[in-house]
């Protein structure tokens, strides 16, 4: 089977070019000006549009337990949305339980994605304990392509390490080449804050926000990237929210230090303001980090733009609001945490960076496919329009209008955070290894086809 993308602009994070695009079977099989149709061969005519590699997202939650729920997105409609906004791969998070085997909970994640998911998806595995084989379990991971590990400065009890566990997984990855994701918050300051305002009577979702200072998020991040540093290796920062803790990541970066960070689009475009509307209705933004003071939007941007921060996910995570978020209706702290967000990532990032003016086409490429798939081990497998890459691709309509809405959207879950934003250039034709599975707005592709991939050790973030 081949097909033929024609008459497109080829956009990659590096160059612009009029270019036709060959696929055959899963792969991109050339690339270049003038390629003549063969015969039985489909053609698309991508005149006027942008043909990109497909989105790579690569901090989601599906079908993920938390505070007595579970995401409201499953592997087969979470990854289905991401394929209509145009992302063809996800990472998402298997989580260690404290006392139990990596192995085990990979196992559980794999069954999780089996069968259900539309695009290729990787794992990152949750480190909650390093006692027994703990380390041995990473490396384990790494031979499953699992090739990065995230652990938790916040959420003390339930996934907060210490130091030391931090610091020695650090160690390891200087043996296995895995990459560690830090969630950098300080977790017993926020818990000490928390429960002096649930002690005060300030149990409303605001709290949620007020309890948690940019500077105990910039105190973490500093400290993540100390002990990288000592321990002579890179770090990724997860869901990078506010100024203080981008300082953070400049200042290592601009010493050399291998830091990395990502944000996200609730970040660069919403701010605490959006908390300020009546009743519980605020809960639809109870995720953490939270949002922040809208000074520090211009500041992530320029972020972005200077490469202090390499990457945009979503920390995709939804529970609807009616019979989810509503667990914490008397008590901010009992609100799941999380937003939704993977159907949306490219057509924000689309129309409130490229045509805004904040980022180029090639950062935009950038951002949101080819540095993910450097940092976390697929490139050029994932990340490029090359040929030998997968034929993950998106024809993408500058042109296309659309309105972000709860009532027209396809993740699972009843509210939109971007709820009435109406942006410019939508994905067209979506591939997927060499399928076509998004064809102007109607799914084609199938339940399952998704394939698990194994990612590299020893990344872009080890270069
Ligand atoms: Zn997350």
């Amino acid at each position: 089977m081949s097909t033929l993308i024609q008459h497109g602009t080829v956009v990659t994070a590096r160059e612009t070019l009029l270019a036709d695009v060959r696929i055959e079977g899963e792969r991109i099989a050339e690339v270049g000006p003038g390629l003549l149709p063969r015969p039985q061969e489909e053609a698309i005519d991508a005149a006027g549009a942008y043909v990109i590699p497909g989105g790579i997202d690569a901090h989601t939650h599906l079908d993920m337990p938390f505070g007595g729920t579970v995401s409201s997105d499953d592997f087969e409609t979470g990854t289905r949305a991401a394929a209509f906004g145009g992302t063809t791969t996800i990472v998402d998070f298997a989580i260690q339980a404290r006392g139990t085997r990596m192995l085990d909970a990979l196992d559980t994640w794999m069954k999780k994605a089996e069968g259900r998911a539309a695009i290729d998806y990787g794992l990152h595995m949750i480190v909650t304990d390093l006692a027994g084989a703990g380390l041995e379990d990473m490396d384990d991971m790494v031979r499953e392509g699992v090739a990065s590990f995230k652990l938790f400065m916040a959420y003390p009890n339930v996934l907060m390490v210490d130091d030391a566990t931090i610091f020695r997984a650090l160690q390891q990855t200087s043996k296995n080449g895995a990459l560690i994701c830090m969630h950098a918050e300080n977790g017993s300051v926020i818990d000490i804050l928390v429960r002096q305002a649930l002690a005060q009577g300030k149990t409303a979702p605001i709290y949620h926000a007020l309890t948690r200072p940019t500077l105990a998020e910039a105190e973490a991040v500093h400290r993540a990237i100390a002990l990288a540093e000592i321990a002579g290796v890179p770090v990724y920062i997860v869901h990078l929210s506010s100024e203080d803790a981008l300082n953070q990541v400049r200042e290592a970066r601009d010493r050399g230090l291998p830091a990395f960070a990502e944000t996200c689009p609730q970040y660069l475009l919403l701010s605490i303001d959006s908390m300020n509307v009546p009743g519980f209705e605020s809960a639809k933004y109870v995720f953490t980090p939270p949002l922040r003071e809208k000074e520090n939007l211009p500041k992530l941007w320029d972020g972005l733009k200077s490469d202090h921060l390499q990457v945009v996910s979503t920390d995709h995570c939804p529970f609807c609001f009616e019979d989810q978020k509503s667990l914490g209706k008397d008590d901010f702290t009992k609100i799941p945490n999380g937003g939704p967000g993977i159907e949306n990532r490219l057509q924000l990032l689309h129309h409130y960076g490229v045509n805004a003016g904040k980022i180029t086409l090639n950062r935009f490429v950038e951002i949101l496919s080819t540095a993910p798939a450097r940092i976390f081990g697929m490139y050029p497998k994932k990340g490029a329009i090359a040929p030998g890459s997968d034929a993950d691709i998106v024809v993408w309509d500058p042109k296309a209008e659309h309105l972000i809405s709860a009532k027209t959207h396809h993740m699972r879950v009843d509210y939109s955070m971007f709820e009435g934003f109406q942006v410019q250039g939508n994905a067209r034709h979506v591939f997927s290894r060499g399928e076509l599975i998004v064809e102007n707005g109607q799914y084609v592709g199938r339940v399952g086809r998704g394939q698990y991939l194994r990612r590299a050790a020893r990344g872009g973030a080890w270069k």
